[in-house]
């Protein structure tokens, strides 16, 4: 639906502005725009649940203010706690079903972690509404050396300064906002392409690397760590990082996935919402969870999980620059309905605060991407990527999950209607979802 001019009133307004933290007020949204944030008097008549806006007895109200609510729809809010859209900071959107997911669930951007042209189509077809999805801010395509730790065919080789160079004007040619690397380029090599994404001014993202000084990398702009696990295992070396100002996307859930999987008995069909994917998501999901129960089987692999919930931590202490990621859609980890779990488990794994996780989830990624000026908070001037829970967060920060309705700049969905379309995404076959491919035609599948 278009929003044209809405006003959500009565509604308890978490701004995630850092100020007075609720408010009770209205939330008037013109084109797309927060156009103004007001406290108003609680008021103890609810509204009709969707109208026009009364003007009986209220004072005679002229200039654009009045034209704007000559033409606003009022939405009563009163109960509600609305907040700025959520922001999934790690995830691999590649099967076009997925947009539906996060919508529902109230993830109204996400960081794609691996990108190729087609996120690049989608991002810009999203951006101009010609598709439903949440915002798409990407990397490149993950870039390698040879001798991987972690084999993926997907992944790009970097063999010479020449592939260096192709791999920055692929990644800046198409947009996107980070170099995304994985360990075992070589130390000269990685050298060159640290030097040359500086100049280029693409800052640098992913696991780092272990063959090299984790301080060398922070001190040239190795901008965030993907995982916990990729956290060196010294803490004075986590501290230094931190303090650098590096970024820090724990993605939790996904890291508990091994042991519960391969050792704990965890099965993916007790997932809550498991059978709303696509049935061919699912299976896909087995054959290869299968797989990786079988590999860590055999070699025996017990990893201390505990002692990597601790560099996760000790970053923690010195910073709070820390984003919500999800790595959907690894096996186990539903888009969208995996945002509120991450949530949960950074208040409960790594003792922040609701109101600091839920920065990880706005204020925090929206400053990492530089999008902090859009989104991100509530605040005039500011896109409207709004949703409207029926529950409050602080509360119990489970709250996230009861969605009523989502914003999404110019447009915007009830309850009702985003659940008919995570329904009908779920009953998607395989040869009706979208996948986007390789450089060389390989399915990101
Ligand atoms: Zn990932």
């Amino acid at each position: 639906m278009n929003t044209g001019n809405i006003i959500l009133k009565n509604a308890d307004i978490l701004t995630m502005n850092d100020g007075p933290v609720l408010k009770y007020g209205d939330l008037w949204i013109a084109d797309g725009k927060i156009l103004r944030v007001k406290e108003t008097a609680k008021e103890t008549s609810a509204n009709e649940k969707i109208g026009r806006a009364a003007f009986a007895g209220t004072p005679v109200i002229e200039g654009p203010d009045r034209v704007f609510l000559a033409d606003a729809q009022v939405i009563d809010c009163t109960g509600c706690v609305v907040m700025p859209g959520l922001i999934d900071s790690h995830v691999h959107y590649d099967e076009s079903y997925m947009g539906d997911f996060f919508l529902a669930s109230g993830v109204t951007s996400v960081r794609n972690m691996r990108g190729f042209d087609g996120h690049a189509v989608w991002r810009d077809e999203i951006l101009s509404g010609k598709r439903r999805g949440p915002y798409l801010y990407s990397s490149g395509p993950v870039y390698d050396g040879e001798d991987p730790t972690i084999p993926d065919n997907t992944n790009v080789i970097i063999r010479t300064e020449e592939d260096v160079e192709e791999a920055i004007r692929y990644t800046k040619g198409l947009g996107f906002l980070w170099m995304k690397t994985y360990p075992s380029i070589e130390p000269a090599l990685y050298q060159y392409l640290m030097s040359r994404c500086r100049e280029e001014k693409l800052p640098m993202c992913g696991h780092m690397t272990k063959r090299m000084d984790h301080k060398i990398l922070a001190d040239q702009g190795y901008v965030c760590c993907e995982h916990t696990s990729s956290l060196p295992s010294d803490p004075e070396v986590i501290a230094y990082l931190a303090e650098c100002g590096m970024w820090f996307c724990p993605t939790h859930v996904v890291c508990e996935t091994l042991p519960d999987y391969v050792w704990n008995g965890k099965q993916l069909k007790d997932l809550p919402h498991y059978e709303d994917l696509p049935s061919c998501v699912r299976e896909k999901w087995e054959a290869e969870n299968e797989v990786i129960i079988q590999n860590y089987r055999k070699l025996n692999v017990h990893p201390d999980f505990q002692t990597i919930i601790d560099r996760g931590t000790a970053f923690l202490k010195h910073s709070d620059r820390v984003m919500a990621g999800t790595d959907c859609p690894y096996p186990g980890i539903i888009p969208g309905i995996a945002m509120p779990e991450e949530l949960e488990k950074l208040v409960k794994v790594y003792d922040m605060t609701v109101y600091d996780a839920l920065r990880a989830a706005t204020v925090n990624p929206a400053e990492h991407i530089g999008i902090a000026g859009e989104k991100g908070r509530i605040l005039q001037g500011m896109d409207a990527d709004v949703i409207v829970l029926d529950g409050n967060p602080l509360e119990a920060i489970g709250n996230i999950r009861k969605i009523r309705f989502v914003f999404q700049g110019k447009q915007y969905w009830s309850n009702e209607m985003l659940q008919g379309f995570l329904k009908e995404a779920g009953r998607l076959k395989q040869e009706e979802i979208e996948i986007i491919t390789t450089r060389e035609g390989k399915p990101l599948f």
